[in-house]
């Protein structure tokens, strides 16, 4: 036995769920890792200790439970990421000393650290960072941890004319702090951090972009470098491969060269224009949604733009959705506000006559457009718009008819999501948060309504405690993309709070009133985000049901035209969008500028097939389908869009 043991009052340690340990005060966590064969070399990173993730080279003085972080875990990867911020902070230092530091935290896919200097950073300045955090990386130092006090701290970044960091280490009630010492840069930081560059040997500088301190528009603009690193050279490679791709296929520039869509800036930001081809396609997702709404019971509403603001006074809105709603116009007198949200008005439908229970439940649903002021910094494409249809409904049902109602819904977008060429999903169940509105019996019965339904369909699913609505549980699905990108888009959340403020209730059995339960659910969100996820998911080539441009008809001469107007009729007529190229150019030519507009068919004829009555078929993989004759090429193509092949099969 060490005898120092018998000195000092041993600490009793638990490391990696064994039994409890005896460890002299002050033992490194490294060496009670390492102690019980839990340290694994190149893979521990950090610990966990009671619930606090710690460094290696941490001394402990309590007891408790102590594991290990593997860098492969996700808080591992941030702990290596946010550690490379602060190897491309010391390069940065050193190559632009006049560089003020603000701060650097790890983020989804990488990590970004925000400087302030007064000449911007040029993208080839991120080559020149790189090398020097390389050669930075080669005199191996190591990360150390210093604490001071808080006035000590203070005198330090004082003397560096460091300013934000004065401002951070204001914001900190701690009498003392954390600094990280790097070789010659100096950091304040709560940490963890790799024991060691030698751990820093797969990173990427990505991109440089202007943020404003504390994303506050009235602070300075500071200059934000994003980069991205892994604990191997092959996650990295993978990741770069993978952020290629995704810029290949982003929306944005697909929208503008399929000549999808528009957000014109004499519209405004956040306000999209749906050209013919986008349209062409949101008109079918339309239409699938409305004829697969109606199979499934529900009834469709139409509903206004906008409302008294007494409306959303009593809908709770111009409280706590104040921030998220545009200003009120004056009409005779009276203020009104855009929608932010359609279930205003479909309470009012349900309150215009009496409920009985046997109406119940009632499945309303309307492709509602709304309107959310988001700051113009955070508007993306697609993707975050300041108006935006929802494939809205709201269900209000009796209490024992939750969970079938929640479970029905959870079929049903399954069913939709997979139809639209979506396999993979990740469920959510987002329970009571620490403010709420309702009983807690209430929430208790909701959260396990959703749980069972979820269970019941043999669903698997994640808890998101406390993550729900202040007004009800919440179940959301997340789609992933062909690129294995996480999407938000359905959700199906239940809600005690605007029954009790519209007061909404139905008759019971009993000739008495009872409270309804309302639950909104959204399957796809908002048509242009999951138009924007569809664009990205098949790289602007849809599948031939969505496909805006489905047969293009080019005829190889002259001679071919009077056969080739023949065809495209006859297409049209069977109900195909159909397009064709008469001009006098190169078929060459023309069979590149289809593939660009990624046409699922495209249909040659010359004087051979106008001679047989058949065509010559190319897809838009390259393939060239022998001759056929149009009931042949019919037939093929009514199979393709009834079973909605998506292009995966
Ligand atoms: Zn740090
Ligand atoms: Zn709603």
């Amino acid at each position: 036995m060490n005898p120092s043991l018998q000195d000092v009052k041993a600490i009793q340690i638990r490391v990696g769920g064994n039994p409890p340990h005896s460890c002299v005060p002050g033992v490194r966590v490294r060496d009670a890792l390492s102690d019980q064969g839990l340290l694994r070399v190149g893979d521990t990173v950090a610990a966990r200790f009671n619930g606090r993730l710690l460094d290696l080279e941490a001394p402990l003085f309590e007891g408790g439970d102590l594991d290990a972080v593997s860098v492969l875990s996700p808080e591992g990867l941030d702990i290596l990421r946010h550690s490379t911020a602060h190897l491309m902070a010391s390069a940065v230092r050193e190559l632009f000393p006049e560089t003020k530091i603000a701060i650097g935290p790890a983020i989804d896919s990488g990590f970004y650290y925000d400087f302030d200097r007064p000449e911007p950073f040029k993208p080839e300045d991120l080559g020149r960072i790189e090398k020097k955090m390389k050669e930075v990386r080669s005199r191996n130092p190591s990360f150390d941890r210093v604490v001071l006090s808080r006035e000590e701290a203070r005198a330090l970044f004082r003397e560096a004319g460091e300013a934000y960091k004065l401002e951070i280490l204001d914001g900190i009630p701690d009498d003392s702090v954390s600094l990280y010492k790097l070789g010659a840069f100096t950091d304040l930081c709560r940490g963890p951090h790799v024991p060691g560059t030698s751990w820093l040997r797969a990173f990427k500088l990505l991109s440089v972009a202007g943020a404003y301190w504390k994303g506050d528009e009235r602070r300075p603009m500071l200059q934000r470098i994003y980069g991205t690193a892994f604990p191997t050279k092959e996650g990295l490679q993978e990741h770069l491969h993978l952020l290629e791709e995704a810029k290949k296929r982003d929306h944005r520039k697909l929208g503008k060269e399929l000549d999808l869509f528009s957000i014109p800036e004499d519209v405004g930001p956040g306000l999209v224009c749906w050209h013919p081809r986008g349209a062409r396609v949101r008109t079918v997702i339309e239409d699938f949604w409305r004829k697969e709404h109606d199979r499934n019971g529900y009834e469709l509403l139409y509903t206004p733009h906008m409302a008294k603001i007494h409306l959303w006074e009593t809908s709770g809105h111009t409280g706590f959705y104040k921030e998220n709603m545009f200003s009120p116009m004056d009409v005779e007198g009276q203020q009104y506000l855009v929608k932010p949200m359609n279930c205003p008005f479909h309470i009012q439908i349900f309150k215009s006559r009496l409920q009985s229970y046997r109406d119940l439940p009632k499945r309303w649903a309307e492709l509602g457009t709304v309107y959310r002021y988001e700051r113009s910094g955070v508007l993306h494409g697609l993707l975050r718009v300041r108006g935006f249809t929802q494939d809205d409904a709201h269900i209000f049902c009796r209490p024992d008819q939750l969970e079938a109602e929640v479970a029905r819904v959870i079929e049903f977008t399954l069913f939709v999501l997979r139809t639209f060429g979506f396999q993979t999903f990740d469920v959510y169940l987002s329970t009571r948060p620490e403010k709420y509105v309702g009983s807690l019996e209430n929430w208790d019965q909701a959260t396990e309504a959703l749980r069972t339904s979820l269970e019941k369909l043999g669903l698997p699913f994640e808890i998101d405690p406390g993550e729900g609505v202040f007004y009800g549980p919440k179940i959301d699905i997340k789609i992933r993309d062909s690129l294995g990108r996480q999407w938000q888009c359905s959700t199906i959340q239940v809600d005690f709070n605007l029954p009790e403020r519209f007061d909404l209730h139905f008759v019971g059995e009993d000739g008495e009133r009872h409270p309804v339960i309302m639950i909104h659910r959204a399957l796809m969100g908002s048509l242009e985000r999951f138009f924007g996820c569809l664009v990205e998911h098949y790289n602007g080539a849809f599948p031939l049901w969505l496909a805006p441009e489905q047969v293009t008809v080019l005829p190889i001469t002259e001679r071919a035209h009077g056969y080739a107007v023949r065809l495209v009729d006859r297409l049209k007529a069977e109900g195909l969008r159909v397009e064709s190229d008469f001009r006098n150019e190169k078929l060459g030519l023309k069979i590149r500028e289809a593939q660009l507009r990624k046409v699922p068919y495209m249909v040659v004829l010359g004087d051979r097939e106008a001679e047989e009555e058949t065509v010559s078929v190319r897809t838009r993989t390259g393939e060239n389908l022998p001759p056929m004759t149009w009931d042949l090429f019919l037939r093929r193509v009514k199979e393709e869009m009834q079973t909605r092949k998506t292009g995966a099969d």
